[in-house]
């Protein structure tokens, strides 16, 4: 059975790259009839903060990402984590290390200096017993460090391929901190072990962990499980897609008006070899493979983004789009028009101004002060529309002759006047689902603008 998890830091809001993580170890679980496991990796206890796992829990909700075990904490779980730390301990896996800070810092500037790769020298690894009964006696702090056994460790990714880590490249790393806290390897480790996890699937910026875990694993007389590195979310300068590129977090984009069903979309497609971009849950769950994701990082695309979301837009079960935009039934129609025109929900609202507010956007009121003849077509339009006599042909007809534009211009003039936007659904269709009385109090407007800036 396969088991995989999400392991977030509560140390931030959920971030498209870690989002994406989600995301894919979901797929192979859907994929696979496994289990989905979240875990809350809190063990830095300076920089996590629980609200961050709230809203982290609740954008993997809103993103459909139901887990089927947990969230585990690790904070709960310190307990097992150093009995696991005292096995390795007593089995010589571990020792006492009590170099202070300014120790090791004085032992990494000299590498730096010699031009030596920068790493703990092991001054602690055989220290006697009468030693450190001494230096505990004193009460002198200590961590505890994985005795590294300096093997070359290889292991086949599932995504980079076959991956190996010469000999000597682990040094012997702590496992329990001076406040006698579990380290990230050490309590990934013993929770991927007590959790049976099949599958680890997670950025590649983790690949440097991977050997120090299984090094634990071997030393927990375990087989570690399949490792499966996916490509990080860059920018357009290949860096990791970070504020200065604009929005990274799921609320984020949530608040641009992108739906959660082509986020989800966009982010199990990324970086992957599809034959389809626009997919519904179902067929991502149905498509999904970890050897069709490549090892590269892959260039955040909103534009593509954005593609996907207008297509899931007009994809979308009419009831389920008013849901989203928090509108009644009666809307039905006109939303079912807009949708052709709307990118995002946030558009699309904007387009739904066209039946309520009456102002014209201000490129429209520059645009139709530049009209001549525009004197004349409003007062044309109001008649048209008192009367109920407007017929669109004819309107477009009339309003080439009296603005003496060419057909495109003309046109523009008149579906500025009718719904205060320079672009929009066939204006035949909005026409007829916007009430005289927003056409007559938006003409109003219009020319008490125009008069403003003495057009008529
Ligand atoms: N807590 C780690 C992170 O947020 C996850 C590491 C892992 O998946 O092993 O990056």
């Amino acid at each position: 059975m396969v088991r995989v998890r999400f392991a977030p830091s509560p140390t931030g809001n959920l971030h498209i790259g870690n989002a994406r993580t989600a995301v894919l170890n979901y797929l192979c679980a859907r994929s696979k009839g496994g289990v989905f496991i979240l875990r809350i990796e809190d063990t830095d206890l300076e920089r996590s903060r629980a609200p961050y796992q709230t809203s982290i829990e609740n954008d993997l909700k809103w993103l459909g990402l139901e887990w089927d075990e947990g969230p585990y904490r690790q904070t709960d779980r310190f307990d097992l984590y150093r009995s696991y730390a005292q096995g390795l301990l007593e089995a010589g896996w571990a020792y006492k290390c009590f170099c202070s800070k300014e120790e090791l810092e004085r032992e990494r500037a000299e590498a730096v200096k010699r031009g030596v790769p920068p790493g703990y020298g092991g001054r602690c690894r055989d220290l006697s017993s009468a030693v450190i009964a001494g230096y505990e006696r004193e009460g002198r702090p200590f961590v505890l460090r994985f005795r590294s056994p300096g093997t070359r460790i290889s292991f086949l990714d599932a995504i980079h391929g076959p991956m190996e880590f010469p000999p000597g490249h682990v040094e012997d790393f702590i496992i329990v901190r001076e406040d006698q806290s579990p380290s990230y390897n050490l309590a990934a480790s013993v929770d991927d072990l007590e959790m049976n996890i099949t599958h680890v699937i997670r950025g590649s910026d983790h690949l440097s962990n991977t050997p120090k875990q299984i090094m634990l694993f071997h030393a927990f007389r375990k087989d570690p499980p399949t490792y499966a590195h996916h490509g990080l979310v860059t920018g357009p300068d290949r860096r990791p897609l970070s504020k200065r590129h604009g929005a990274t977090t799921i609320t984020e984009f949530a608040e641009m008006g992108i739906v959660n069903r082509a986020l989800f979309n966009y982010l199990g497609t990324m970086g992957r070899k599809v034959d389809k971009e626009f997919r519904t849950a179902g067929e991502m769950v149905a498509g999904f493979s970890l050897d069709s994701l490549a090892p590269s990082d892959s260039l955040f695309d909103m534009e593509k983004l954005l593609w996907l979301n207008k297509e899931h837009l007009k994809a979308m079960d009419l009831p389920a789009l008013l849901a989203l935009l928090s509108l009644p039934d009666d809307y039905g129609e006109k939303v079912r028009l807009l949708r052709e025109n709307a990118q995002t929900l946030v558009q699309l609202k904007g387009l739904l101004g066209i039946f309520e507010h009456v102002e014209v956007e201000e490129e429209g009121v520059a645009f139709l002060s530049e009209v001549e003849g525009i004197d004349r077509l409003l007062p044309y339009l109001r008649e048209g529309v008192v009367k109920e006599s407007l017929d669109m042909e004819q309107a477009v007809h009339d309003s080439k002759e009296m603005t003496g534009l060419d057909r495109k211009s003309s046109f523009l003039s008149l579906r500025i006047a009718l719904t205060g936007r320079k672009s929009g659904p066939p204006l035949k269709e909005v026409f007829r689902l916007m009430s005289k009385d927003s056409i007559l109090k938006r003409i109003e407007w219009l020319e008490m603008r125009l008069q403003e800036r003495r057009i008529i």
